[in-house]
């Protein structure tokens, strides 16, 4: 496995050594760049170095960080500082399934939530099917649990700025030291090296350590398919009156009326209705 990719050479780690790689001259003319995640062949070339022969097929692909085959995106939110955004959660819960990727929320900074305020967030999620992690990486309560979570899996930290991806990091790898805080100086690092994405060991998984879906645009999506990526809706719009109901006009709508008797949570429902019409704004080619 690429455990950090270069432009022109890699680091593949390899029955428990790492191996400085080039890549054959073939795949460079092929134009198949090796991403940090990728699963290669080699051929071992002098002590710690190798030669990359082939690129495994992927099973995903992101853009941002730049990384193959990750399986789980962690989305990091707080309810204060910065303050909580639903939106923001729900549009990383959609980019993060359409990627091919399963979920976890992770509430993070539960120190300085109320109860009231988790139990808020407990309930908007009840129905999204992605399981939820309340952790405070300042006094470590249930990081054991994220990494569980982790385990076995390629991992990407998702979420705004400040909710403490590097923070969680840090304390799950002792010793990393990611810059924390200080965004003017991540900014800068990332402006002024080169360096690959880097995949860490965390317990029996990987996690990258820069963050995912910094772009947050919906994916491109028909209007009708956003209700997809919305599992808590899937069993009453079989019964909705038409078949291709949007759950948004139309009369008789089953998810409508499960949003009225309190079944559906009525916030991920209105937020879903901003986004399809976001969606069915768009200009179509
Ligand atoms: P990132 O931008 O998501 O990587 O966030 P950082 O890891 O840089 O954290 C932003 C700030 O939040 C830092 O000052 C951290 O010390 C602080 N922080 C991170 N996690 C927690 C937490 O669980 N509780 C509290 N109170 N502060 C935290
Ligand atoms: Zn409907």
């Amino acid at each position: 496995m690429v455990v950090r990719a270069y432009s022109n050479f890699c680091e593949v780690l390899t029955g428990g050594e790492t191996l400085t790689c080039r890549l054959r001259g073939r795949l460079k003319l092929a134009g198949h760049g090796i991403l940090t995640g990728d699963r290669v062949t080699i051929a071992e070339r002098g002590p710690g170095t190798g030669l990359v022969t082939a690129v495994l097929p992927r099973r995903s692909e992101l853009i941002r960080p730049p990384i193959a085959n990750a399986d789980l995106a962690v989305i990091v939110f707080t309810t204060q500082s910065p303050p909580l955004n639903l939106a923001l959660v729900d549009r990383l819960l959609i980019l993060a399934r359409h990627s091919g990727l399963d979920a976890v929320l992770c509430l993070n900074k539960t120190d300085l939530s109320s109860p009231e305020e988790t139990a808020m967030v407990v309930r908007s999620f009840a129905g999204a099917r992605a399981p939820l992690v309340l952790t405070s990486a300042l006094t470590g309560v249930n990081l054991g649990e994220l990494v569980d979570f982790v385990s076995g899996r390629v991992a990407v930290l998702a979420g705004q700025s400040g909710v403490g991806k590097s923070t969680i990091l840090n304390v799950l790898r002792p010793g990393l030291d990611l810059e924390v805080g200080d965004l003017s100086a991540k900014v800068q690092r990332g402006r002024h090296t080169t360096r690959g994405v880097r995949l860490i060991p965390v317990g029996d998984g990987w996690v990258a350590d820069a963050p995912g879906f910094v772009h947050l645009d919906l994916p491109a999506l028909a209007p009708a398919r956003l209700q997809e990526y919305y599992p808590e809706m899937a069993q009453f719009a079989e019964t909705c009156r038409f078949q291709d109901c949007l759950h948004d006009p139309e009369p008789d709508c089953a998810v409508k009326a499960a949003v009225a008797r309190g079944e559906i949570d009525a916030g991920r429902y209105q937020r879903y209705l901003g986004f399809l019409h976001e969606l069915q704004a768009r200009p179509r080619y």
